[in-house]
């Protein structure tokens, strides 16, 4: 399991599972998933090669109601505090 220095993507590289399935264990998201035809385990890697060719993944891509978004883990996270923030604030507002 290969974490990516320049963008953080969490990957599995294949041909160095040795199949342990520790970190299927170890995960608290049920990420991993056993693959029984290859004896190792996979996971999404965010499409990490469209990624790498300025594409966003399939699956952000093929969505027909915009409900998935591709951005930095940070970004996300601010965004939704900040969305969560003005939520109460309304809330108080309207009181
Ligand atoms: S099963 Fe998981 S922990 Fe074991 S070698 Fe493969 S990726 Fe690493
Ligand atoms: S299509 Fe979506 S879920 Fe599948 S590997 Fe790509 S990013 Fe992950």
């Amino acid at each position: 399991m290969i974490r990516r220095k320049s963008d953080g993507i969490v990957y599995v590289d294949r041909e160095l599972c040795v199949g342990c399935k520790a970190c299927i264990i170890a995960c608290p998201w049920d990420v991993p998933q056993w693959d029984d035809s290859q004896g190792t385990v996979m996971k999404c890697d965010l499409c990490m090669d469209r990624v790498d060719e300025g594409k966003r993944p399939a699956c952000v891509t093929a969505c027909t109601t915009q409900a998935l978004e591709f951005v930095a883990p940070n970004t996300r996270s601010k965004k939704t505090r900040e969305e969560h923030g003005q939520k109460i604030l309304m809330k108080k507002a309207l009181k």
